[in-house]
């Protein structure tokens, strides 16, 4: 067997390797196969960046390594440096190589007594356990260049901290959480698992692995769009909320396709109703969802909501990732048949939740069933009820007035198009054909937080945000008319 020359590991290559090996080789190999960076992919991109420059506003004298990531060997010399000159408290992005792994380490602190604590800072508010892996490579490599390592661990936004809407106190946003002893008690695995991903990556060929869950945990796999292209139409990961243990079991039979099942084997009841409606062709429809549709109050409302979740808290009273609601959208149907739409989109700088509140309530009126597209807006409205007291009452009455139509269709309607989920991007093109979210500017949530984030900021010009502001209300109010035509679809089926 020829052999390549072993490219060089890097942290974020190790950890790719980790999730799955053929992960690694493209991204060595084929990074043209990957797909576009989704506007969520590049929200927690740009938040990370965010937090990680806020996070070295703690270590003040801290240097930064300027070298990018293509003058590694440059960037090494100048941590050398920096780490010599004992006036420097802490190094940022410190560069090491050690056994073919190149790091960079967020933040090398001079700890006591000539050692160094390594610290990964993380914008995410819970601990992961891909972090652990995520250290102890850092852990491995700087001990290797024979540094002696103090404290190693993970800091991260601490969700219990609250803003006060005037200063943002860093020791109370960021917590450290150590983990110098799961760290250590990894490292005697580490030297192996990286040898075997270098090994790996010599070889001419690429890893024989089929796309399954693991593709989408602990990140969702850039190769996914490339790795399932020519998976079948009934792809049995179209099996919603079908477990590993399952699918693995499926593979080994040679399994792939959903009519291709033997019998028996063990589903769950949604899972069983997907393959009955794959085998036959045929649509799931049951006599109860009749009488969920039309079992209204007038006038009935379809509802939904835009929100954003910054990372790091920009209004008093929030703490990281809280969700902050800016719009609304509701299209009203009257007993007589007539459909009109009202909105709300908060353009002003600052707190939007009280107008909000006070605007949806308005809208509300004291009566009416409200459709919403999942329990998001019921968990957005909860939210609001404990943040804002005197409006409490009002919020948790009209709360009882929701109804999900995500959750009836799951109940009680399938087609085989939908191909396992029961997303609104996924339903709508099915049962309303001539509707689609293709011609829209925004086509998903994350991408109307960011635009909003953008519509916000004073170095837009006045054109561009107009042209945001349109965007976004075309946005909303696209998925309540899109939630209004799905009923009448799903009842012309009766
Ligand atoms: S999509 Fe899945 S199988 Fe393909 S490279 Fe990514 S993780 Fe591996």
């Amino acid at each position: 067997m020829s052999l390549r020359k072993k490219p060089l590991l890097s942290k974020s290559r190790f950890l790719a390797g980790l999730q799955c090996q053929l992960r690694l080789w493209h991204q060595c190999y084929n990074r043209e196969l990957a797909s576009e960076i989704s506007p969520a992919q590049q929200a927690i991109f740009d938040a990370g960046q965010e937090v990680g420059r806020l996070a070295t506003r703690l270590y003040p004298g801290g240097v930064l390594i300027e070298e990018g990531h293509l003058q590694h060997s440059e960037a090494v010399q100048s941590t050398l440096t920096a780490m010599d000159n004992s006036e420097i408290p802490a190094i940022f992005e410190a560069a090491f190589v050690c056994d073919g792994v190149r790091i960079r380490v967020d933040i090398l602190e001079r700890g006591e007594g000539g050692r160094w604590n390594l610290i990964e800072v993380k914008s995410a508010a819970s601990m992961k356990d891909v972090y652990l892996y995520d250290v102890a490579v850092q852990y491995e490599v700087v001990r290797g260049s024979g540094l002696e390592i103090g404290d190693a661990g993970v800091l991260h936004l601490n969700s219990q901290y609250v803003y006060d809407g005037a200063n943002l106190e860093l020791a109370d946003l960021f917590a450290f959480l150590d983990l110098t002893e799961p760290v250590l008690a990894l490292q005697h695995e580490l030297p192996a698992k990286i040898a075997e991903l270098q090994e790996m990556l010599a070889v001419q060929n690429p890893p024989q692995i089929p796309p399954s869950r693991h593709c989408l945990h602990p990140y969702l796999c850039e190769f996914w769009d490339h790795c399932t292209a020519e998976m079948p139409e009934f792809w049995i990961m179209g099996l919603t909320g079908i477990r590993e243990d399952k699918l693995n079991e499926l593979m080994a039979m040679g399994v792939e396709d959903i009519r291709h099942i033997p019998d028996p084997f063990t589903l769950t009841e949604l899972q069983e109703r997907i393959r009955t409606c794959v085998v036959t062709r045929e649509d799931y429809v049951a006599a109860e969802l009749e009488e969920e549709l039309t079992n209204l109050e007038y006038p009935v409302h379809f509802l939904d909501f835009e929100t954003v979740s910054p990372a790091i808290p920009i209004y008093p009273n929030t703490s990281p990732y809280q969700v902050i609601p800016f719009q609304w959208s509701n299209h009203i149907l009257s007993q007589g048949g007539d459909l009109n739409h009202s909105g709300f989109l908060f353009g002003e700088n600052g707190d939007p939740r009280e107008s909000f509140v006070q605007s949806l309530l308005e809208i509300m009126g004291e009566g009416g069933t409200i459709f919403t597209y999942s329990n998001y807006e019921k968990r957005v409205m909860s939210e609001l009820a404990n943040c804002l007291p005197q409006q409490s009452d009002r919020i948790l009455a009209t709360m009882d007035r929701f109804k999900d139509l995500q959750a009836l269709i799951k109940r009680y309607f399938y087609s085989p198009k939908f191909r396992g989920s029961f997303s609104l991007k996924s339903v709508l093109p099915v049962l309303v054909p001539h509707m689609s979210y293709g011609d829209l500017v925004i086509q998903e949530g994350t991408h109307a937080s960011r635009e909003y984030q953008r519509l916000l900021n004073s170095e837009t010009p006045p054109e561009e945000k107009r042209k945001i502001e349109q965007a976004l209300i075309d946005y909303c109010s696209y998925d309540t008319l899109a939630m209004v035509k799905i009923r009448e679809a799903l009842l012309e089926r009766f």
